[in-house]
Protein backbone atom coordinates (compact mmCIF):
# COMPACT_ATOMS: atom_id res chain seq x y z
CA UNK A 1 0.00 0.00 0.00
CA UNK A 2 1.27 3.89 -0.60
CA UNK A 3 0.11 6.77 -0.79
CA UNK A 4 1.04 9.94 -3.11
CA UNK A 5 0.50 13.74 -2.74
CA UNK A 6 -2.23 12.82 -4.91
CA UNK A 7 -4.31 11.39 -2.68
CA UNK A 8 -3.93 14.26 0.36
CA UNK A 9 -5.48 16.66 -2.84
CA UNK A 10 -8.01 14.43 -2.84
CA UNK A 11 -8.69 14.10 0.82
CA UNK A 12 -8.93 18.14 1.05
CA UNK A 13 -11.69 18.25 -1.39
CA UNK A 14 -13.68 15.43 -0.15
CA UNK A 15 -12.94 17.12 4.11
CA UNK A 16 -13.75 20.67 2.76
CA UNK A 17 -17.14 22.24 4.65
CA UNK A 18 -16.92 19.59 7.11
CA UNK A 19 -13.32 20.00 8.88
CA UNK A 20 -12.24 23.24 9.14
CA UNK A 21 -9.05 24.61 7.50
CA UNK A 22 -7.20 26.22 10.53
CA UNK A 23 -5.10 29.02 11.51
CA UNK A 24 -1.51 28.64 12.12
CA UNK A 25 -0.38 31.66 14.30
CA UNK A 26 2.72 33.06 15.77
CA UNK A 27 3.90 32.43 19.64
CA UNK A 28 5.36 35.39 20.85
CA UNK A 29 6.45 34.20 24.03
CA UNK A 30 7.92 30.67 22.30
CA UNK A 31 9.54 32.71 19.32
CA UNK A 32 11.61 34.41 21.93
CA UNK A 33 12.79 31.10 23.53
CA UNK A 34 13.77 29.80 20.23
CA UNK A 35 15.24 32.64 18.21
CA UNK A 36 13.05 32.51 15.24
CA UNK A 37 9.85 32.10 14.00
CA UNK A 38 7.59 29.65 16.35
CA UNK A 39 4.41 28.67 14.87
CA UNK A 40 1.31 27.21 16.27
CA UNK A 41 -1.24 25.34 13.79
CA UNK A 42 -4.50 25.07 15.78
CA UNK A 43 -6.21 21.94 14.77
CA UNK A 44 -7.80 23.02 18.31
CA UNK A 45 -10.36 25.05 16.56
CA UNK A 46 -11.63 22.15 14.48
CA UNK A 47 -15.53 21.22 15.07
CA UNK A 48 -14.88 18.58 17.43
CA UNK A 49 -11.78 20.21 18.96
CA UNK A 50 -9.21 18.03 17.40
CA UNK A 51 -7.03 17.32 13.82
CA UNK A 52 -9.24 13.67 13.66
CA UNK A 53 -11.63 14.79 12.05
CA UNK A 54 -9.72 15.31 8.56
CA UNK A 55 -8.99 11.81 8.69
CA UNK A 56 -12.45 10.45 9.44
CA UNK A 57 -14.39 12.49 7.18
CA UNK A 58 -11.77 11.09 4.59
CA UNK A 59 -12.76 7.89 5.40
CA UNK A 60 -15.75 7.90 6.16
CA UNK A 61 -17.13 9.48 2.55
CA UNK A 62 -14.97 7.02 0.91
CA UNK A 63 -18.03 4.51 1.99
CA UNK A 64 -20.44 2.89 -0.18
CA UNK A 65 -23.84 4.57 0.25
CA UNK A 66 -25.29 1.12 1.89
CA UNK A 67 -22.80 0.57 4.76
CA UNK A 68 -24.51 -0.33 7.53
CA UNK A 69 -22.20 1.98 9.69
CA UNK A 70 -19.16 2.51 11.33
CA UNK A 71 -16.74 1.18 14.47
CA UNK A 72 -13.28 2.35 15.45
CA UNK A 73 -11.16 1.54 18.60
CA UNK A 74 -10.09 4.72 19.86
CA UNK A 75 -8.08 6.82 22.35
CA UNK A 76 -11.11 9.72 22.45
CA UNK A 77 -10.78 12.02 19.59
CA UNK A 78 -10.50 9.55 16.13
CA UNK A 79 -13.58 8.45 17.94
CA UNK A 80 -14.86 11.75 18.36
CA UNK A 81 -14.01 12.34 14.50
CA UNK A 82 -16.14 9.24 13.02
CA UNK A 83 -18.64 9.93 15.80
CA UNK A 84 -19.14 13.59 14.08
CA UNK A 85 -18.52 12.07 10.04
CA UNK A 86 -21.22 9.44 10.63
CA UNK A 87 -23.64 11.38 12.16
CA UNK A 88 -23.27 13.93 9.22
CA UNK A 89 -24.00 11.26 7.03
CA UNK A 90 -26.97 9.80 9.18
CA UNK A 91 -24.46 6.37 10.00
CA UNK A 92 -24.39 4.50 12.63
CA UNK A 93 -21.45 4.82 15.10
CA UNK A 94 -20.09 2.63 17.43
CA UNK A 95 -17.24 3.78 19.56
CA UNK A 96 -15.02 0.85 21.52
CA UNK A 97 -12.59 2.95 24.10
CA UNK A 98 -10.53 1.68 27.21
CA UNK A 99 -10.80 2.82 30.65
CA UNK A 100 -8.05 4.80 30.46
CA UNK A 101 -9.83 7.52 28.35
CA UNK A 102 -10.74 10.78 30.07
CA UNK A 103 -14.92 10.89 30.72
CA UNK A 104 -15.03 14.42 28.63
CA UNK A 105 -13.50 12.41 25.58
CA UNK A 106 -16.48 9.86 26.57
CA UNK A 107 -19.11 12.66 26.97
CA UNK A 108 -18.39 13.89 23.78
CA UNK A 109 -18.70 11.14 21.63
CA UNK A 110 -21.84 10.51 23.13
CA UNK A 111 -23.70 13.92 22.82
CA UNK A 112 -22.37 12.87 19.37
CA UNK A 113 -25.35 10.21 18.78
CA UNK A 114 -22.87 7.22 18.77
CA UNK A 115 -22.86 4.22 20.88
CA UNK A 116 -20.04 3.63 23.26
CA UNK A 117 -18.60 0.50 24.74
CA UNK A 118 -15.55 0.77 27.21
CA UNK A 119 -13.11 -2.25 27.28
CA UNK A 120 -10.26 -3.38 28.90
CA UNK A 121 -7.51 -0.85 30.04
CA UNK A 122 -5.72 -0.22 26.23
CA UNK A 123 -6.53 0.86 22.76
CA UNK A 124 -5.11 -2.52 22.07
CA UNK A 125 -7.55 -3.81 24.83
CA UNK A 126 -10.40 -2.25 22.39
CA UNK A 127 -9.40 -2.84 19.59
CA UNK A 128 -10.87 -6.54 19.39
CA UNK A 129 -14.57 -5.20 19.85
CA UNK A 130 -14.11 -2.87 17.17
CA UNK A 131 -12.71 -5.81 14.90
CA UNK A 132 -15.50 -8.27 16.28
CA UNK A 133 -18.85 -5.37 15.68
CA UNK A 134 -16.81 -5.33 11.77
CA UNK A 135 -17.16 -9.10 11.27
CA UNK A 136 -20.37 -9.44 13.55
CA UNK A 137 -22.34 -6.75 12.47
CA UNK A 138 -20.87 -5.57 9.21
CA UNK A 139 -19.51 -2.37 10.29
CA UNK A 140 -17.04 -0.34 8.57
CA UNK A 141 -13.73 -0.25 10.75
CA UNK A 142 -11.97 2.69 10.63
CA UNK A 143 -8.27 2.70 12.01
CA UNK A 144 -7.09 5.52 13.85
CA UNK A 145 -3.88 6.13 12.26
CA UNK A 146 -3.49 2.87 9.83
CA UNK A 147 -5.62 3.88 7.23
CA UNK A 148 -4.81 5.56 3.85
CA UNK A 149 -7.94 7.39 4.13
CA UNK A 150 -7.22 8.65 7.44
CA UNK A 151 -3.65 9.44 6.56
CA UNK A 152 -4.17 11.23 3.71
CA UNK A 153 -7.00 13.11 5.17
CA UNK A 154 -4.71 14.15 8.67
CA UNK A 155 -1.95 15.36 5.65
CA UNK A 156 -4.15 17.87 4.29
CA UNK A 157 -2.43 20.09 7.72
CA UNK A 158 0.88 19.83 6.05
CA UNK A 159 -0.62 21.47 2.63
CA UNK A 160 -1.88 24.15 4.18
CA UNK A 161 1.33 24.74 6.46
CA UNK A 162 3.01 25.48 3.54
CA UNK A 163 0.58 27.19 1.87
CA UNK A 164 0.74 29.96 4.55
CA UNK A 165 4.64 29.58 5.28
CA UNK A 166 6.01 28.40 2.02
CA UNK A 167 9.57 29.34 4.82
CA UNK A 168 8.74 26.31 7.05
CA UNK A 169 11.76 24.98 8.14
CA UNK A 170 10.72 22.24 10.11
CA UNK A 171 7.37 20.41 11.74
CA UNK A 172 6.78 19.44 14.91
CA UNK A 173 4.19 16.77 15.14
CA UNK A 174 2.70 14.99 18.07
CA UNK A 175 3.23 11.31 17.60
CA UNK A 176 1.55 8.23 18.71
CA UNK A 177 0.21 5.58 15.84
CA UNK A 178 2.01 8.18 12.93
CA UNK A 179 -1.29 8.71 11.00
CA UNK A 180 -0.81 12.53 11.55
CA UNK A 181 3.48 12.24 11.06
CA UNK A 182 2.95 9.98 7.82
CA UNK A 183 0.51 12.15 6.70
CA UNK A 184 1.81 15.76 7.39
CA UNK A 185 5.20 14.52 6.11
CA UNK A 186 4.24 12.94 2.89
CA UNK A 187 2.46 16.29 2.02
CA UNK A 188 5.27 18.61 3.29
CA UNK A 189 8.38 16.66 1.66
CA UNK A 190 6.50 16.47 -1.76
CA UNK A 191 6.03 20.11 -2.03
CA UNK A 192 9.29 21.04 0.14
CA UNK A 193 11.54 18.34 -0.04
CA UNK A 194 14.62 20.13 2.25
CA UNK A 195 11.94 20.58 5.45
CA UNK A 196 12.16 18.48 8.63
CA UNK A 197 9.40 16.58 10.11
CA UNK A 198 10.10 15.84 13.75
CA UNK A 199 7.95 12.66 15.61
CA UNK A 200 7.52 14.08 19.52
CA UNK A 201 5.93 11.51 21.84
CA UNK A 202 5.91 11.27 25.69
CA UNK A 203 8.91 8.71 26.73
CA UNK A 204 6.35 6.30 28.21
CA UNK A 205 4.64 3.61 25.86
CA UNK A 206 6.40 5.86 22.92
CA UNK A 207 5.05 2.79 20.71
CA UNK A 208 6.20 4.30 17.08
CA UNK A 209 9.43 5.57 18.34
CA UNK A 210 10.57 1.78 20.11
CA UNK A 211 9.07 0.26 16.41
CA UNK A 212 11.45 2.51 13.89
CA UNK A 213 14.53 2.20 16.96
CA UNK A 214 13.27 -2.22 16.60
CA UNK A 215 13.23 -1.59 12.58
CA UNK A 216 9.58 -3.14 13.07
CA UNK A 217 6.42 -2.93 15.21
CA UNK A 218 6.89 -4.00 18.61
CA UNK A 219 4.39 -3.57 21.40
CA UNK A 220 4.72 -1.71 24.38
CA UNK A 221 2.62 -1.37 27.51
CA UNK A 222 0.49 1.54 27.95
CA UNK A 223 0.94 3.96 30.53
CA UNK A 224 -0.96 6.98 32.03
CA UNK A 225 -0.41 10.00 30.74
CA UNK A 226 -1.01 13.57 30.93
CA UNK A 227 -0.89 13.00 26.94
CA UNK A 228 -3.62 10.05 27.05
CA UNK A 229 -4.13 10.85 23.08
CA UNK A 230 -0.62 9.57 22.41
CA UNK A 231 -1.44 6.37 23.90
CA UNK A 232 -1.74 2.89 22.78
CA UNK A 233 0.06 0.62 20.22
CA UNK A 234 0.68 0.55 16.93
CA UNK A 235 -0.35 -2.75 15.55
CA UNK A 236 1.69 -5.75 14.91
CA UNK A 237 0.07 -6.02 12.01
CA UNK A 238 0.71 -2.41 10.76
CA UNK A 239 0.54 -2.15 7.39
CA UNK A 240 1.43 1.45 6.83
CA UNK A 241 1.70 4.22 9.06
CA UNK A 242 5.02 2.36 10.01
CA UNK A 243 6.77 2.25 7.04
CA UNK A 244 5.98 6.05 6.47
CA UNK A 245 7.27 7.47 9.77
CA UNK A 246 10.57 5.27 9.00
CA UNK A 247 10.65 6.30 5.76
CA UNK A 248 9.80 10.19 6.47
CA UNK A 249 10.30 11.26 9.43
CA UNK A 250 14.18 12.85 10.15
CA UNK A 251 14.03 12.78 14.10
CA UNK A 252 12.33 11.53 17.44
CA UNK A 253 12.17 13.73 20.26
CA UNK A 254 10.77 12.10 23.68
CA UNK A 255 9.69 14.13 26.53
CA UNK A 256 8.78 13.36 30.08
CA UNK A 257 5.35 13.77 32.10
CA UNK A 258 6.91 16.80 33.93
CA UNK A 259 7.74 18.58 30.49
CA UNK A 260 4.73 18.29 29.24
CA UNK A 261 2.83 19.66 32.51
CA UNK A 262 4.86 22.90 32.56
CA UNK A 263 4.46 23.21 28.50
CA UNK A 264 0.56 22.77 29.13
CA UNK A 265 1.12 26.03 31.62
CA UNK A 266 3.54 27.65 29.28
CA UNK A 267 0.34 27.81 26.06
CA UNK A 268 -2.24 28.54 28.72
CA UNK A 269 -0.30 31.60 30.59
CA UNK A 270 1.55 32.65 27.53
CA UNK A 271 -0.30 32.57 24.54
CA UNK A 272 -3.80 31.96 26.77
CA UNK A 273 -4.75 28.52 25.19
CA UNK A 274 -6.12 25.41 26.26
CA UNK A 275 -4.98 22.38 25.26
CA UNK A 276 -4.81 18.42 26.00
CA UNK A 277 -0.88 17.51 27.07
CA UNK A 278 -1.00 15.42 23.61
CA UNK A 279 -1.06 18.87 21.46
CA UNK A 280 1.90 20.47 23.76
CA UNK A 281 4.89 18.01 22.98
CA UNK A 282 6.59 20.08 20.64
CA UNK A 283 6.26 23.07 22.73
CA UNK A 284 7.43 20.67 25.90
CA UNK A 285 10.65 19.71 23.63
CA UNK A 286 11.28 23.19 23.03
CA UNK A 287 11.28 24.26 26.14
CA UNK A 288 13.41 21.34 27.65
CA UNK A 289 16.37 22.17 24.90
CA UNK A 290 15.40 18.58 23.18
CA UNK A 291 15.02 20.06 20.06
CA UNK A 292 18.20 20.32 16.91
CA UNK A 293 18.89 23.73 15.67
CA UNK A 294 16.89 25.09 12.85
CA UNK A 295 17.41 26.82 9.94
CA UNK A 296 14.10 28.46 9.38
CA UNK A 297 10.69 29.22 10.86
CA UNK A 298 9.20 26.27 12.82
CA UNK A 299 5.72 24.83 13.09
CA UNK A 300 4.16 23.08 16.25
CA UNK A 301 0.70 21.35 15.75
CA UNK A 302 -1.49 21.81 18.69
CA UNK A 303 -3.84 18.94 17.85
CA UNK A 304 -6.44 19.00 20.10
CA UNK A 305 -7.94 20.60 23.10
CA UNK A 306 -10.26 17.90 24.39
CA UNK A 307 -8.61 18.13 28.04
CA UNK A 308 -10.43 17.21 31.29
CA UNK A 309 -10.81 20.50 32.64
CA UNK A 310 -10.64 19.55 36.39
CA UNK A 311 -7.52 18.24 35.71
CA UNK A 312 -6.48 21.15 33.54
CA UNK A 313 -7.70 23.43 35.97
CA UNK A 314 -5.33 21.43 38.63
CA UNK A 315 -2.34 21.75 36.54
CA UNK A 316 -2.61 25.75 35.61
CA UNK A 317 -3.28 26.20 39.54
CA UNK A 318 0.17 24.35 39.93
CA UNK A 319 -1.45 21.33 41.89
CA UNK A 320 0.16 17.49 41.81
CA UNK A 321 -1.88 15.41 38.71
CA UNK A 322 -2.65 11.71 39.72
CA UNK A 323 -1.44 9.46 37.06
CA UNK A 324 -2.36 6.02 37.04
CA UNK A 325 -0.34 4.81 40.30
CA UNK A 326 1.42 7.75 40.54
CA UNK A 327 1.54 11.31 40.08
CA UNK A 328 3.19 14.47 38.29
CA UNK A 329 4.10 17.17 40.67
CA UNK A 330 2.51 20.08 41.16
CA UNK A 331 4.59 23.38 40.19
CA UNK A 332 3.08 26.96 40.30
CA UNK A 333 3.59 28.85 36.93
CA UNK A 334 6.82 30.35 36.46
CA UNK A 335 8.17 29.27 39.99
C1 LIG B 1 -4.43 11.04 17.83
C2 LIG B 1 -3.79 12.24 18.40
C3 LIG B 1 -2.41 12.50 18.20
C4 LIG B 1 -1.48 11.55 17.50
O1 LIG B 1 -1.88 11.19 16.19
P1 LIG B 1 -1.38 9.83 15.52
O2 LIG B 1 -1.88 9.88 14.13
O3 LIG B 1 -1.98 8.70 16.31
O4 LIG B 1 0.11 9.80 15.62
C5 LIG B 1 -1.90 13.68 18.71
N1 LIG B 1 -2.67 14.56 19.40
C6 LIG B 1 -3.99 14.34 19.60
C7 LIG B 1 -4.78 15.36 20.36
C8 LIG B 1 -4.59 13.19 19.11
O5 LIG B 1 -5.90 12.98 19.32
Amino acid sequence: MSLSLADILAARRAIDGIAARTPLVPSPFLSRLAGLDFLLKLETTQPVGAFKLRGAVNAVSALAADVAGVTCCSTGNHGRGVAYAARARKLRSVICMSSLVPQAKVDGIKALGADVRIVGRSQDDALPESRRLARDEGLAEISPFDDPYVVAGQGTIGLELLEDRPDLAAILVPLSGGGLAAGIALAAKAIKPSIKVIGITMDRGAAMFESVRAGKPVEVDEVASLADSLGGGIGLDNRLSFQMCRDLLDDYVLVTEEEIYAAMQTLYFEDRMVAEGASVVGIAALKAGKLPSFSGPVATIVTGRNVDMATFTDIITGRDVKLGDSFVKGRAYGA
